[in-house]
């Protein structure tokens, strides 16, 4: 199968976890693949093995999303998919979180997605048409304690996304926007929260995590990269502004 076949996709935080899974895969459905990461080695390892190339890329930085979208502009004569995929998380008390880190996140998570659709919506409608993929959360949809700037931010993502989407629709553009959910996926991220556990706690961790889904385990990035890939194609032809969730049923409860 070649779901984007012919399609000029850019992945922006390309060069670990969901994001790279995401690139892997569209380059497997035939997509020219360009990955951005601010870890611009990562990036570059990540665009080798997809036959594309890479830029590096700081997603809070409005000069860097012309800079990427005129690049691929120049070298690809279009953008017709954008993955949004970079983000950070925090995990403090919100008693703790110091207005310097809140403001941390929501640059990178928030902005990062404000610039994104800012900059790849237009490229998208001189290519006659795209797709644009936000990542929020299952944080984006209900509160989690410790979890304060992250859920802000993946809660602003998750209403950016209907947003534009709505506002794309309405004035005829050709752009559909959709916001992935992720619940538990095991990426480099999610693996922070093990950083200073010894190994009875980070058993005991990884196996608390797991029960929160019903589906008794945790997501891998190549399961969220599949509902990516559906939103970035012409599957999904009739879909903007929806929040797709991939948690094994972590919110359905
Ligand atoms: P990851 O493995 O840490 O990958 C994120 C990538 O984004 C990293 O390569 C990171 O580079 C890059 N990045 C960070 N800040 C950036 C910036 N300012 N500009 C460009 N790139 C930047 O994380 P992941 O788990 O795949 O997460 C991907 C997305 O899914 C994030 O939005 C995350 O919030 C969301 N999500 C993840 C989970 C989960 O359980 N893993 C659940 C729900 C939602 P560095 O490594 O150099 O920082």
């Amino acid at each position: 199968m070649s779901r984007l076949s012919g399609k000029v996709a850019c992945v922006a935080g390309a060069a670990s976890g969901i994001g790279k899974a995401t690139a892997l895969l569209f380059a497997a459905e035939g997509a020219r693949v360009v990955a951005t990461d601010i870890n611009a080695a990562g990036a570059e390892l990540v665009a080798k093995d997809c036959g594309g190339w890479a830029l590096a890329h700081d997603v809070g930085e409005e000069g860097d999303w012309t800079r990427v979208v005129a690049e691929i502009e120049r070298r690809e004569g279009r953008l017709q998919v954008l993955a949004i995929t970079a983000g950070i998380e925090h995990h403090t008390p919100l008693l703790a979180t110091s207005i310097e880190d809140f403001r941390r996140v929501q640059r990178v998570n928030v902005e990062g997605t404000f610039l994104g659709i800012k900059a790849a919506a237009p490229a998208m409608r001189r290519a006659g048409g795209g797709a644009i993929v936000t990542i929020s959360s299952v944080a984006g949809l209900n509160g989690a304690a410790n979890l304060s700037a992250y859920c802000a931010s993946k809660g602003a993502v998750r209403l950016l996304t209907k947003a534009a989407a709505v506002e794309f629709a309405q004035s005829g553009w050709p752009v559909r926007v959709n916001s992935v959910h992720p619940g538990f996926i095991d990426t480099p991220m999610a693996r922070t929260m093990f950083r200073n556990l010894d190994p009875d706690q980070a058993k005991q961790l990884e196996a608390h995590i797991a029960r929160l889904h019903p589906m008794n385990r945790w997501g891998r990035a190549e399961e969220v990269a599949r509902t990516i890939l559906y939103l970035a194609s012409d599957d999904s032809s009739f879909v903007t502004g929806a929040e797709h969730i991939v948690d094994g049923g972590y919110s359905a409860r």
